[in-house]
């Protein structure tokens, strides 16, 4: 099968969530990337951790087909972010970013990653993303994501990966804050123009909008009974999405529908607990069931 090469962040979290903290759970945007689409297709991670990242941790991925040969350990500690989040979930503040051994990181992609023809570039500096472009071979289908910090301090580096890339996954802030556009639509057009044909708007527990040129998509997001945990909803959805596309091996629009919903199925999972325990969890059937459930929710 087609694996996904994904490149990003490796961390640990410390999440203070509706009156409990959780210390140093795993987290960061490749892992949850990585998790989610292993669901679909095998996966080759690239990343860097430090001496202090557990045998555990390597373990839960291994398990669940992630190639770890690009997983690089540096020494020093890993990657730490610590973030609080609001009473009622919708919004959170980063308390601190210990970059650590991620200060120094530079992606160096293992000659057998180098042909992956789809690859998902994690929210990391646009540079390193584009590092990581001028060392794989021609991919078929490469996804970027990116932050508000990228796109106040490294505008022209995110420009030029623009250019570079098939699809682009922000949420609404950001499209906002890249386009200089309020307006969602016209947001997605301009963002078209700098490069990417398909760019897809998430805006969180309000669902997502997928543009390809003039065919809008919209898919809410899945109403929970109760969410647990929000940190890595947007990571999980692009790894779920690109993980079905290589899977599916089709890019034409009803099958980037298809990857939209399966990205809403697999985020659906990820905040239903904390880290990366209910997107662990999950299985097979649980997917199929929940996929199914969307098509419920959005029939009329
Ligand atoms: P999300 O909730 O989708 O925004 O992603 C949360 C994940 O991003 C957490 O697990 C963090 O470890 C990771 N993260 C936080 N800040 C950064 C950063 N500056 N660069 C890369 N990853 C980060």
């Amino acid at each position: 099968m087609r694996p996904t090469l994904i490149v990003g962040s490796i961390a640990f979290d410390t999440l203070h969530i509706q009156g409990k903290s959780h210390l140093k759970v795993l987290g960061g945007a490749a892992t949850y990337a990585s998790i989610a689409a292993a669901h679909f297709c095998p996966v080759q991670l690239v990343g860097v951790v430090g001496r202090d990242f557990p045998d555990s941790a390597v373990h839960l991925l291994r398990e669940r087909g992630v190639d770890l040969a690009g997983l690089e350990i540096a020494d020093g500690e890993t990657f730490h972010w610590e973030g609080r989040y609001s009473e009622d979930l919708s919004s959170r503040e980063t308390i601190r970013t210990d970059l650590n051994v991620f200060a120094d990181f530079r992606p160096k992609i293992p000659e057998t990653f180098r042909t992956a023809p789809f690859v998902m570039l994690g929210n990391m500096d646009p540079t390193l993303q584009i590092e990581v472009l001028d060392q794989v071979d021609k991919p078929r289908f490469v996804l970027a994501d990116t932050m508000n910090l990228w796109i106040d301090i490294r505008h022209a580096e995110l420009m030029t990966l623009l250019k570079r890339i098939d699809l682009l996954v922000v949420n609404d802030a950001e499209a906002r804050q890249l386009s200089g556009h309020g307006n969602l639509v016209r947001a997605a057009r301009e963002l078209h123009a700098q490069g990417p044909k398909t760019v897809i708007i998430k805006k969180g527990e309000h669902g997502a909008l997928l543009f390809q040129g003039e065919e809008i998509f919209s898919l809410p997001a899945l109403p929970l009974h109760g969410v647990a945990d929000p940190t890595g909803a947007g990571d999980t959805f692009a790894g779920a999405l690109i993980g079905y596309l290589a899977r599916a091996n089709d890019l034409s629009g009803p099958s980037l529908r298809k990857a939209v919903v399966y990205g809403s199925v697999l985020a659906s999972f990820c905040v239903e607990g904390i880290s990366t325990e209910r997107l662990t969890s999950a299985t097979p059937a649980d997917v199929h069931r929940r996929f199914e459930h969307f098509r419920q929710l959005t029939a009329f």
